[in-house]
């Protein structure tokens, strides 16, 4: 290995000299102008470089200090084999400054950089293999430092803010990492730890080269960690995490090592592929921007995600284990085989969603899977697919810096329903095998959907490209309604066709409801009509269901009968599974305004008792919640509130589960509104009164703290300063003070704490932000609060620069999500007429998170 000591300097002095350079030589063709590519990586470049570059590898040095704001001294040798000798375009998004000397096969190169490329003139290669060393300053903007740990998170186009690269996903590389780091810390990289040398004070780590992946996915954490190691089959598995409490950390630490354990059997045997990776490990960290990111062998996750509360509610455990299975799943479906370009950055949520969904079952045999899966999906895909933002699954996308932009509800709930379908459509074993032949033809390689689908078409009899088509390429969803056609008949009607003219085709299964019982018939929808046979029997149904099965999708339009039915005898319905349909049928009724939300609540408060299953409870519940701070005016909720809080609060005392427990009083703590209710939590939170069976932990009485600030304005700081003192843990103790100032009774300290929020440092961890806005916004403050959604709006174009990809939609649903009223509904309105070129990718964001603004304070457009 080449290295030498990082030397930083300014490069603009050599600038001009080699522009003229460029001009005369490196470009091959005299007569074409040079072209210095735009930032980002467009896919023009993309195409080129991914042509042109071969076996690559980077091996990569980070000096990283114990103070996280020195500099990061560090230093890469890139060998690689070029088919062409052209120009070469590194990319680097970081300050000038932070480029050091660089060598190109052993001759210094006066390089240059701009537009955060490092352009390399042709001259100063060759032909086959090649080697390029950097000195450089790793970015800070990626490497998430905190005081006494720190760690990247590079997707979708970041790597190349932390180390020079080439940041597109068809370009994958073998790593190796060397880190330099104090001796109190530990770390956790993608290849497994080879050697540590330790020097006084300091310590190197060496990790092993790994097998070829895209930069994305290259990963590393280091820091004051704990540390656990356990084996399962034979696999050593580390996890690393940041929580103090070890009662915690025990009590969850084996599930999660099961979890995984549990996920990689089932996927080894799925794929028919083993493991593959080197290894696999996990480091947990509080304020991580996503629930978990698949970095490979070496999986990120928020902490609170996987160690859970004593009370944890079935949801939570069988989210943590949807969660841990879906980033697992990504180590074949994302690491092992990428998708070309980020435009099919969906496959590889799809697949890992999907996947997991079916890998979570044998570990819940207590779950009603089906209906897990499909309130899991619709509900939040029918969010975004009724909104004026809908877009298709696949979208295009012209430059990998608006990858972010990408993400959404549409890729990770509706893709995974739509690829059930799919599933449906073609056969389990059809598609099971079409899965293996992909992954094993694309292995540690790239592939595109329409690869994918070429796959699936040959192995089935089926159109699968026509389907393809409507689902994948096309924005909307169908809208579907029941009509009798005779006595004998039933036919379903497509109210509309996609943008292309083609209908949806769909699986689902009709339920007839009779007085004496249900009656199912699972068809195949086609066209615009599909004709369906009554069964003999007396009379006609009470009621018609069309999205009886777990992966039907649309708005499925219920007739006044049945509306009227399901909203008397929707929470009777004998099976979970019709009665979560019927539920969710009945708020798409309310969400186009065909309910009054006075009568759904009222079904919903009177279906609430009876409702065992944990699921169909937690859906309920969720519902009384959205209802109550969105659709309710204040003086409905003043007329309502007490009837659903006495309700909570007896079958709070009833309840036989701690997970049933948690969930009537989570719901109780949301809406408290009367005085007795208030005061009875606020003895909770003091420990004057214990729930019998329902423990709170240190993060459970943080939330109430703050629920009790909010509707106690004359004791919030006197609850604050308490629970700052109370509170052990010191990533919770910084959250809190960062949040803090979000529920003050004073509205000049909430006003300049939304002032602070547009300097991008202050917006740094990303959660605190969004929990932070959650509470500025809260409905009780919403008349204050108004005045911040237009500064909001007109930041969202930075925050989508300076965020991670997640962040423009949660701050802007988080901002949005506490208001209800007509003027705050006419400034998202009006902000979007009056800016046309807003990006169009954001627009759809906005529109998304003000979907249920509009529908309740707007409600006329
Ligand atoms: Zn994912």
């Amino acid at each position: 290995m080449t290295f030498w000591h990082t030397v930083v300097h300014s490069r603009t002095a050599l600038l001009c000299i080699v522009l003229s350079l460029l001009s005369s030589h490196v470009m091959g063709n005299p007569l074409q102008a040079p072209i210095v590519p735009e930032p980002g990586v467009s896919l023009p470049l993309a195409q080129e470089r991914a042509a042109n570059i071969r076996d690559l590898r980077y091996d990569l040095f980070f000096d990283l200090p114990e103070d996280a704001s020195a500099p990061i001294p560090a230093r890469m040798e890139l060998s690689f084999a070029l088919k062409k000798t052209v120009l070469l375009v590194l990319d680097f998004k970081a300050p000038e400054t932070h480029l050091g000397r660089v060598i190109a096969n052993g001759r210094d190169v006066p390089a240059v950089f701009q537009n955060g490329h490092i352009l390399i003139p042709g001259r100063y290669l060759r032909k086959g293999q090649n080697k390029v060393d950097i000195a450089f300053t790793a970015g800070d903007m990626s490497l998430n430092r905190n005081e006494d740990y720190l760690y990247t998170l590079l997707v979708p186009d970041r790597a190349s803010t932390t180390f020079p690269c080439f940041d597109q996903p068809d370009i994958k590389a073998r790593y190796q990492l060397r880190l330099s780091l104090p001796a109190a810390w530990e770390a956790s990289a993608n290849g497994a730890l080879q050697q540590v040398e330790v020097l006084g004070t300091r310590k190197t780590y060496t990790f092993r080269e790994t097998l070829p992946f895209s930069t994305y996915l290259f990963a590393f954490a280091a820091g004051r960690f704990g540390k656990r190691t356990q084996a399962r089959e034979g696999r050593e598995m580390t996890m690393y995490f940041r929580e103090t409490d070890q009662a915690k950390v025990d009590r969850n630490a084996d599930a999660i090592f099961d979890l995984h354990a549990e996920a990689i059997r089932w996927l080894e045997d799925y794929t028919n592929i083993p493991f593959p990776f080197d290894k696999l490990d996990f480091v947990l960290l509080p304020g991580f921007q996503y629930g978990g990111m698949e970095h490979v062998g070496n999986i990120f996750y928020r902490e609170p995600a996987l160690f859970l509360d004593e009370s944890a509610t079935d949801n939570q455990k069988l989210a943590r284990a949807r969660l841990i299975a879906h980033e697992t799943a990504h180590m074949w479906f994302g690491d092992l085989v990428t998708m070309r370009w980020f435009n099919d950055v969906w496959l590889k949520e799809v697949f890992a969603n999907f996947m997991a969904a079916k890998a979570v079952n044998p570990a819940f045999p207590e779950i009603h899977h089906d209906l897990s899966f499909m309130l899991g999906h619709q509900p939040v895909a029918y969010s975004e697919d009724r909104s004026g933002g809908s877009h298709p699954i696949q979208q295009e996308l012209e430059n990998l810096k608006d990858a972010g932009s990408l993400y959404g509800g549409i890729i990770y709930q509706k893709a995974p329903v739509v690829m059930r379908q799919l599933e449906a459509l073609i056969g389990a074993d059809t598609f099971r095998q079409g899965i293996r032949q992909y992954l094993k033809q694309y292995s540690y390689k790239n592939a595109t959907w329409d690869d994918l689908i070429g796959i699936f078409d040959e192995l089935s009899s089926t159109d699968v490209r026509t389907w393809s088509q409507v689902w994948v390429k096309e924005s909307g969803m169908p809208v579907l309604r029941a009509e009798r056609t005779s006595e004998s008949h039933l036919r379903i009607v497509q109210e509309k066709k996609s943008k292309s003219g083609a209908y949806w085709a769909q699986a689902t299964s009709v339920a007839l409801f009779y007085p004496d019982g249900v009656h199912l018939i699972p068809c195949r929808v086609e066209g615009a009509l599909t004709e369906l046979p009554l069964p003999a029997r007396e009379g006609l149904p009470l009621a018609v269901l069309c999205n009886g099965a777990a992966m039907s999708y649309g708005y499925f339009k219920l007739d006044d009968a049945s509306r009227a039915y399901f909203l008397k005898n929707a929470g009777t319905l004998a099976d979970p599974l019709l009665r979560g349909a019927a539920w969710m049928a009945l708020y798409e009724e309310l969400m186009y305004g065909h309910i009054p939300p006075r009568a759904f609540w009222s079904s919903v408060l009177a279906a609430l008792p009876a409702e065992k299953e944990p699921l169909n409870r937690q859906n309920l519940l969720g519902y009384l919640v959205t209802l109550y701070w969105r659709y309710l005016s204040s003086e409905e909720r003043q007329m309502t509130g007490q009837e659903a809080e006495a309700l909570l609060w007896e079958l709070l005392q009833k309840a036989e589960s701690t997970s049933a427990k948690a969930a009537y009083f989570s719901a109780y703590a949301s809406l408290a509104s009367t005085p007795q209710a208030i005061e009875r939590l606020y003895a909770i939170w003091e420990g004057k009164v214990s729930l019998p069976g329902l423990p709170l932990s240190e993060a459970q009485k943080i939330g109430l703290a703050g629920e009790l600030a909010l509707r106690l304005p004359a004791q919030a700081e006197q609850i604050l300063s308490m629970q700052v003192e109370r509170t052990k843990n010191p990533d919770r103790l910084k959250r809190l003070a960062f949040v803090r100032p979000a529920l003050s009774p004073s509205q000049m300290e909430r006003d300049s704490f939304f002032q602070s929020l547009k300097q991008p440092a202050n917006r740094a961890v990303e959660p605190w932000v969004v929990e932070a806005l959650e509470y500025l916004n809260h409905p009780l403050r919403a008349g204050t609060s108004e005045a911040y959604i237009l500064p909001s709006l007109e930041l969202l174009e930075e925050i989508q620069r300076t965020g991670d990809i997640f962040f423009p939609r949660q701050f802007i649903s988080a901002v949005l999500g506490g208001h209800r009223s007509p003027e705050a509904a006419s400034t998202v309105r009006h902000f979007l007429d009056t800016h046309p070129t807003f990006p169009y990718r954001l627009r759809n964001k906005t529109l998304m998170a003000a979907d249920l603004l509009f529908r309740v304070g707007d409600p006329g457009r």
